[in-house]
């Protein structure tokens, strides 16, 4: 057995924080998108245990990788727990950039393992199983554009972004998840996005109304890389933008374009200042 998946990343087209939960967890309102920019998965049947290896040295390759973590669950859940599994991952998602690398890897070996051996679970237990795993993943296992509410966990479609070029910027340094959070609680959340507007212009096939409505809360969280996170949204907008903005906890940030060219023409000029730019694509659903 050797299969292939790709596991595409997503962006928060806005991010809103509704509330905190008895549980700790926060109460989350997304508009996601999955976007061309993606790793490939190979998996393959082979020795005992279940290990990853990628193209780079400080991701895990133990059971604090998400694709290991997922193919265990789903090898448990079908009663076939003593197969031996390698993954290879080969990433070009960023890491700790906000667009759910991680997660996607897992999502894709759940879609992977789950053809390789004949659908063995349905739509229902593999999204279930997607979501014990980590808050991202049920999204990434679904795809498409999804409004994603409660951990992030709760999915319902909304209409695709209006045609147009993403252009993905990550500076140098990442910002950690749960370092975020906890800067988040700190001071009530002054503004809130217009999750309503943004899905209705969405609906419209409105662009302008899309761009004007971006917003992520965790924008306005103290701290001082959020000047860095301004600073490139500004220069995605010079180079022709219709609107920027960061996707989940950053560090990447994505700008909107009409126009093909200049989106590659922005791109070519952050990469040289950022390290990494990339002009993504929409992508539909994925299962
Ligand atoms: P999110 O948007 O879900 O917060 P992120 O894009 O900020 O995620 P990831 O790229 O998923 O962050 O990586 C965050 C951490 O998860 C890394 O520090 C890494 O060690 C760990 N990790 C676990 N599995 C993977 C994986 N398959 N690929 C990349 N990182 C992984």
């Amino acid at each position: 057995m050797s299969i292939q998946e790709k596991a595409y990343a997503k962006i928060n087209i806005s991010l809103d924080v509704s509330g905190k939960r008895p549980d700790g967890y926060h109460e989350m309102i997304m508009p996601m998108q999955t976007v061309s920019l993606c790793d490939t998965l190979t998996i393959r049947r082979e020795g005992e245990g279940i290990r990853a290896r990628s193209n780079l040295r400080y991701v895990p390759g133990d059971e604090r990788n998400l694709a290991v973590r997922a193919a265990k669950r789903y090898l448990e859940a079908i009663g076939e727990e003593g197969q031996g599994l390698r993954i290879e991952l080969d990433k070009r998602i960023p890491v700790g950039a906000g667009m759910g690398g991680g997660s996607a890897d897992a999502a894709a070996a759940l879609r992977a393992l789950n053809r390789a051996y004949g659908d063995r679970l349905s739509r229902e237990e593999l999204t279930a199983l997607a979501a014990e795993i980590g808050s991202d993943v049920a999204f990434c296992l679904v795809g498409g554009t999804m409004l994603a509410t409660g951990r992030g966990e709760n999915l319902q479609p909304i209409a695709p972004l209006p045609p147009c070029h993403i252009a993905i910027v990550k500076p140098s340094f990442s910002i950690s998840t749960p370092e975020l959070f906890n800067k988040l609680d700190r001071a009530p959340i002054r503004i809130h996005p217009d999750t309503t507007g943004l899905i209705e212009a969405m609906e419209q096939g409105d662009l302008q109304g899309v761009c004007r409505r971006l917003y992520n809360v965790f924008e306005d969280v103290d701290d001082r890389r959020m000047r860095s996170i301004r600073q490139i949204k500004g220069e995605l907008l010079d180079g022709g933008a219709l609107g920027a903005v960061m996707t989940g906890t950053g560090s990447a940030v994505f700008g909107l374009f009409e126009d093909a060219e200049a989106a590659a023409r922005c791109c070519a000029k952050l990469k040289k200042e950022y390290g990494f730019a990339f002009v993504a694509e929409s992508v539909g659903t994925l299962l």
